[in-house]
């Protein structure tokens, strides 16, 4: 089974279209999202661009804030400031990653835990570790959602998640536990990674590099999940799964492009709805 990341999301956004005009009819307005871009790499712009279209397509209010590549830390912080105190947004996202001058970790600390849509502030990282009411990360959400569309068990199933990174790896391994998987993490270090992979039911890749999951690495049946995002030497996108191989062998797998990159930016719309509900009802 491919799993439609693409279908799945556009189902999403559709019933959160309703959904917001439904919110604006109840509370007068409608969710806010700012997104915030400084300089011109052109990855971060067709990123920012697919995000823009998704808030318009949901309805919600917001806009995105272009800053030069050589704005200074202190501007950013203060626009950051800025919006963290307009009532009327109700989540804002500093698209990453910043100018070597500009230091993320200030930046992501910066934005206002309750209008963190991407769940990367330090308040939201805890709090999702000590099992608390926060702001999840895009992409592990979008991944758990993929597989709950899909039908796909997690209870009592062997997952094993490639890559720790605090973005992706960790959070996706949180959430997996939190649904009573049993979670290994795997990285560069990991001894046999091919033969601790065959053990998985779910096998998440999220590590960046091009078709390093081969058949060997996949147990016949499992849920393949290729958060990967990378470019081949013409310029084709593709994931961290050798898809063509792993196919035959997987019994769900997600497609790059088309499987896990959709769900993030859908996931950035929940979130900025659950960010305007806790305000309007003052959680
Ligand atoms: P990082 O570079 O932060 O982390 C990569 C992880 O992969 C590290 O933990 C690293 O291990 C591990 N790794 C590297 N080489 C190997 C190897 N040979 N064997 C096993 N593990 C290895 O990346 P991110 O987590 O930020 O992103 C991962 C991928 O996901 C990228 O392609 C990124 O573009 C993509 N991505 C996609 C998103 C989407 O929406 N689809 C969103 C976010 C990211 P170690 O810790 O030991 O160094």
């Amino acid at each position: 089974m491919i799993i439609d990341g693409k279908q799945i999301s556009q189902s999403l956004k559709d019933a959160m279209k309703i959904e917001v005009d439904a919110l604006a009819e109840q509370y007068g307005r409608r969710p806010c999202l700012m997104v915030i871009i400084v300089g011109n790499n052109p990855a971060s712009r067709s990123y920012v661009r697919g995000k823009i279209k998704a808030t318009e397509y949901c309805g919600f209010d917001g806009h995105l804030v272009e800053l030069p590549e050589d704005v200074s830390e202190a501007t950013l912080l203060a626009e950051i400031d800025k919006l963290n105190n307009d009532p009327l947004v109700d989540g804002i996202l500093v698209q990453l990653p910043l100018p070597k001058h500009i230091s993320e970790d200030k930046v992501i600390a910066a934005i206002s835990a309750e209008k963190d849509v991407d769940g990367f502030h330090p308040e939201n990282v805890a709090r999702l570790w000590l099992n608390q009411h926060c702001i999840l990360p895009c992409t592990p959400k979008g991944i758990i959602e993929l597989l709950d569309q899909a039908g796909v068990e997690i209870a009592g199933k062997k997952a094993v998640v490639i890559g720790r990174s605090n973005i992706v790896g960790k959070p996706v391994a949180k959430l997996l536990l939190d649904r009573n998987a049993t979670v290994t993490i795997a990285h560069s270090r990991t001894q046999d990674l091919a033969a601790v992979c065959r053990e998985a039911d779910i096998l998440v890749a999220a590590v960046g590099r091009a078709k390093m999951v081969t058949a060997e690495y996949v147990k016949p049946g499992a849920a393949v999940i290729d958060v990967g995002i990378n470019r081949t030497e013409d310029g084709k996108l593709v994931g961290d799964v050798d898809y063509e191989a792993v196919l035959p062998v997987a019994g769900a797998i997600t497609p790059v492009p088309g499987g896990v990159g959709p769900m993030t930016i859908t996931m950035l719309m929940r979130n900025t709805i659950e960010c305007f509900l806790n305000r309007m009802n003052n959680k």
